[in-house]
C-alpha cells in the first residue's frame, strides 16, 4: 500500500489533536504534509518536529517568526508558510491526497472548499462550512468526483450505516429517517429560568466529551445538534422532514438511520472522537484508533428522551433556517459564533445567545446563495447585524 500524504488544517486543536494520535499509530500508511495552528505555535512547532511536516502553516502571520523560531530551537526543517491563504495552498498541493479540515467556525471554509475543489479526499470535522455552503460542497465534491467523509461523530455514525449508494437519495435506498442522538450537554433536564447565570467554565465542562470550547457552548445551548441538523441535510441530502433528534445522555449511540422495513441500525461506541477520525482515515477500512472497547455488560443504561425545545430554543430555530433555505443557514451560523464569542468573554448570559441568534434572523435581509463571494458577504453582514444587537443586549435582554 502507499502512503498517504495529509494535510491537518487546526492541528493544535482538539480534533486535530485525535487525528495526529492516531496518525501516529500508522506510520506506514500515512505521513503528514502539512499541520496548521492559529496562534499556538509552540504546539505547531513541537508537531511538525514529531511527525516530519513538511510545512508549518501558522494563520495567524503575526506569530510567523516565533514559530520559525521555536522550529530552530526542535531542530525542525518544516517549512513556515504564513497567513490565511497558506491553508488554501497546501491542500492543493500535489503531495496532499487527504486533508483533515479541523478548523472551528466559518474561518475554515475557503480552505476545505479549496481541497474538495482541488479533488482531494475530505475528511470534514468543520461543521460550519458545511452549514452555510453546503450546496457548494455538494456541486464541488460532484464535479471533482471525490468523497467528503464526515467526522462529526453522529455523521460519521450516519455515513457508517447507510448503504453505500446513499448519493442516489435516501428514498431511493429505503431510507425512513436519519435519527440525529444528541447527548443533551451539561445542562440536560435543567428548568430555562436556572440557566442564566452560567459560567463559561459551567458550559464548557461536558459530561462526556473533552471537546474545543466553542463547540462545547454550542453543545450546552443545542445549537451544536442545530448545526448537525443542517450539516446532516446537506451531506445526505435529506429533507428536514427526514431528519429526527433525540436525546441519548450516554453518547454510545452515535446516531441512526431507520429503514422503510422498520429496520433500524445504529453505530455504537464509547465517545472518543479517535473512532470517528480513524474511520474516516481508513474509509473503506478500518484500523486500530487507540480507544477503550465498548464493554455493553458493564453499562448500566442506555436512554432516549425527545429535546426541551423550551429550555434550548436554538435547535428549533436549525429547522426553522432550514425550510427557509438561501442565506439563513449563514445568518444562523455568524450570529452564533458572534454570540458564543460574547458568552465566553463574559459580555452576555447563557440564554442570549439563542436570543441574539433569533433577532439576527429576524433582522438581516433574506438572499440566495449562488457562490462562495454569496457566502462571504452575508457571513459579514450577519456578523455586523450580531454585533449591533449585541450592544443593545448590553442594556436590555433580547
Ligand atoms: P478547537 O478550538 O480545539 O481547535 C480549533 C483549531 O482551529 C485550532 O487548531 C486553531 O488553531 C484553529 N483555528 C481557530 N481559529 C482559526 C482561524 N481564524 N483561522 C485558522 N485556524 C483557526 O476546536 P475543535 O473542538 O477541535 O473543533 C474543530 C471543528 O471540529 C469544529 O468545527 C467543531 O465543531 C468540529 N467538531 C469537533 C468535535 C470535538 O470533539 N472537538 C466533534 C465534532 C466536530
Ligand atoms: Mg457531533
Amino acid at each position: 500500500m502507499t502512503s498517504q500524504g495529509i494535510t491537518v488544517l487546526g492541528s493544535t486543536g482538539s480534533i486535530g489533536k485525535s487525528t495526529l494520535d492516531v496518525l501516529a499509530r500508522h506510520p506506514d500508511r500515512f505521513h503528514v504534509v502539512a499541520l496548521s495552528g492559529d496562534s499556538n505555535f509552540a504546539l505547531l512547532a513541537r508537531q511538525c518536529k514529531q511527525h516530519r511536516a513538511r510545512f508549518a502553516v501558522i494563520s495567524n502571520a503575526t506569530h510567523a517568526t516565533a514559530l520559525q523560531t521555536a522550529l530552530v530551537e526542535l531542530g525542525c526543517k518544516s517549512e513556515v508558510l504564513a497567513g490565511h491563504k497558506a491553508l488554501s495552498e497546501v491542500v492543493r498541493l500535489k503531495e496532499t491526497d487527504v486533508v483533515m479540515a479541523a478548523i472551528v467556525g466559518a474561518a475554515g471554509l475557503e480552505p476545505t472548499l479549496n481541497a474538495v475543489q482541488a479533488g482531494k479526499r475530505l475528511l470534514l470535522a468543520n461543521k460550519e462550512s458545511m452549514v452555510i455552503a453546503g450546496e457548494l460542497f455538494r456541486k464541488a465534491a460532484f464535479e471533482n468526483d471525490t468523497t467528503i467523509i464526515p467526522v462529526d461523530s453522529e455523521h460519521n455514525a450516519l455515513f457508517q450505516v447507510l448503504p453505500e449508494n446513499f448519493a442516489s437519495g435516501l428514498e431511493n435506498v429505503g431510507v425512513d429517517r436519519l435519527i440525529l442522538t444528541a447527548s443533551g450537554g451539561p445542562f440536560l433536564h435543567r428548568q430555562r429560568d436556572s440557566l442564566q447565570k452560567i459560567t463559561p467554565d459551567e458550559a464548557c465542562n461536558h459530561p462526556n466529551w473533552d471537546m474545543g470550547r466553542k463547540i462545547s457552548v454550542d453543545s450546552a445551548t443545542l445549537i451544536n445538534k442545530g448545526l448537525e441538523v443542517i450539516e446532516a441535510r446537506w451531506l445526505f441530502n435529506a429533507r428536514p422532514d427526514q431528519i429526527e433528534v433525540v436525546i441519548h445522555p450516554q453518547s454510545i449511540v452515535h446516531s441512526m438511520v431507520a429503514y422503510r422495513d422498520g429496520s433500524v441500525l445504529a453505530q455504537l461506541g464509547v465517545p472518543d472522537m479517535r473512532t470517528p477520525i480513524a474511520y474516516a482515515l481508513a474509509w473503506p477500512g478500518r484500523i486500530e484508533a487507540g480507544v477503550n472497547r465498548l464493554n455493553l455488560t458493564e453499562m448500566n443504561k442506555l436512554e432516549f428522551c425527545p429535546p426541551d425545545l423550551d429550555s434550548f430554543p436554538g435547535l428549533g430555530l436549525a429547522f426553522q433556517v432550514l425550510k427557509a433555505g438561501g442565506n439563513a443557514p449563514v445568518i444562523f451560523n455568524a450570529a452564533n459564533e458572534v454570540a458564543v464569542d460574547a458568552f465566553l468573554q463574559e459580555r452576555i448570559g447563557f440564554l442570549q445567545i439563542p436570543s441574539i441568534v433569533s433577532a439576527a434572523l429576524d433582522t438581516c435581509e433574506a438572499g440566495n446563495i449562488e457562490g462562495l463571494d454569496d457566502v462571504l458577504e452575508y457571513d459579514r453582514l450577519a456578523r455586523n447585524t450580531s454585533n449591533n444587537i449585541l450592544k443593545v443586549t448590553k442594556t436590555h435582554d433580547v
